[in-house]
């Protein structure tokens, strides 16, 4: 039977790739749903070339230009949007059956609960979704029997290395590989005139502005210590951080009789995309075998905390619990924003977040209510610390 898959983030780099990997697989998969948030002219560019059922516009604003885009391709593609819409088609059971979830930011939280809560199968990018509200997100997959696919190259290896029904029995910690970024082995000092444009500049992965910074400053990793605590119920104190330049160790899994089990391949997010919508078949992903002769070596080293602080900033939050994650991940996406924009150095990522984590002090996060003021109060606290030069 064919997947209707729905691409939310499709204009992006991991919206690209899923559509890589759907549009080698006709018989088995089809685009049904593509959506982006602000670029009218990629999105019509896509659709004319996959031709889905429904193109989204999570923007209001490129309604009428998504529909005369469409009807000037000659398309049967009905515009949408808005985020109701969007939510609205991440339940719709006619829609899609499967859902790539990949916008940037907490702006994917609501579609990706919306596809959650409806059963569908996710496959889950939005890596700040689960920051924010990730017990709620696993406790509505689990009472909605919605299957959680994760994407994230780290965590869909220790997918990968965990037995069929995921469960974590007889593992003693999972490690998380990271590549270090375009300044591993920097001093803290020699960072502090770094640009946006050396920032984005990963040496291994090539992925959208939000998450290149994310990798630049450590906090990617940290994020990923939050998602890897909710999605396989792992304490702090059993998930570890290795810096792997290579970038060919995704991830590591130990079990307690002392086998160690990692995954391994050329860094590239289709493999992961291809696990999750070929699933429980292996299929083709375009990605080649890896030549270990070629690549020679595997180094390790452990991260270096003082020239990127915003690991163990994120690591004290997932301790912390409650609202710290999410004021976290709301902090740091208006710095990285603010950073990307040439208005904050690249030194003031770790301190706004800090800042706005001292300001705002954990408290149980009981509802998605209380998460979204959360959200929204340190995205408030965090704009004014830049506006009045509280952090710079
Ligand atoms: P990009 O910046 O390349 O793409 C972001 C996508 O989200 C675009 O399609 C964009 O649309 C859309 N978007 C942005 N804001 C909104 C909004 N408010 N509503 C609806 N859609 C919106 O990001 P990436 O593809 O790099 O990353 C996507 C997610 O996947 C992130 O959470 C990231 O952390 C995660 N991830 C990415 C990896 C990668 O290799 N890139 C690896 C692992 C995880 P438009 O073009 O119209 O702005």
């Amino acid at each position: 039977m064919t997947r209707n898959v729905a691409i939310f983030g499709a204009t992006g780099s991991i919206g690209s790739s899923a559509l890589d990997v759907v549009a080698r697989h006709p018989q088995r998969l089809r685009a049904s749903v593509l959506a982006a948030g602000r670029n009218v002219e990629a999105l019509v560019a896509l659709c004319v070339r996959h031709r889905p059922d429904h193109a989204v516009i999570a923007d209001e604003a490129g309604h009428a230009a998504l529909r005369a885009g469409l009807r000037a391709s000659g398309l049967d593609t009905k515009a949408h949007a808005g985020v109701a819409a969007l939510d609205a088609l991440a339940a719709d059971p006619d829609a899609c059956d499967t859902v790539v979830a990949a916008i940037v930011g907490a702006a994917g939280l609501d579609s990706t609960l919306a596809a959650i809560r409806s059963g569908k199968r996710v496959l889950l990018a939005n890596k700040e979704s689960l920051v924010l509200a990730g017990t709620l997100m696993m406790q509505a997959a689990r009472e909605a029997g919605a299957t959680v696919v994760p994407i994230d190259s780290e965590h869909n290896a220790i997918h990968q290395c965990l037995p069929p029904d995921g469960g974590c029995r007889g593992v003693r910690r999972i490690v998380l590989t990271a590549s270090g970024g375009p300044f591993r082995g920097r001093t803290r000092e020699s960072l502090a005139d770094v640009t946006p444009a050396q920032a984005v500049a990963h040496p291994k992965w090539s992925m959208g502005p939000k998450i290149s910074v994310d990798s630049a400053t450590l906090m990617n990793k940290g994020l990923e210590l939050i998602e890897a605590h909710h999605l396989f119920a792992m304490p702090s104190s059993r998930l570890d951080v290795l810096v792997h330049p290579q970038s060919l160790v995704h991830s590591l899994v130990e079990f307690i009789d002392g086998s160690t089990l990692a995954q391994l391949g050329l860094p590239d997010m289709r493999t992961a995309l291809a696990v999750g919508l070929g699933s429980p078949e292996r299929i083709a992903s375009g990605v080649a075998g890896l030549d270990l002769l070629q690549h020679g070596r595997l180094d390790f080293e452990a991260p270096d905390l003082r020239a990127f602080p915003c690991l163990q900033l994120a690591r004290d939050a997932l301790e912390a619990g409650g609202t710290a994650p999410a004021v976290l991940n709301a902090a740091n996406e208006v710095a990285v924003s603010a950073f990307l924009q040439g208005r904050m150095r690249f030194l003031a990522i770790p301190a706004l977040v800090e800042h706005t984590l001292a300001a705002l002090p954990a408290v149980p996060a009981e509802s998605l209510d209380v998460l979204r003021a959360t959200d929204a109060r340190a995205r408030e606290l965090a704009g004014l610390a830049i506006e009045t030069g509280a952090v710079r």
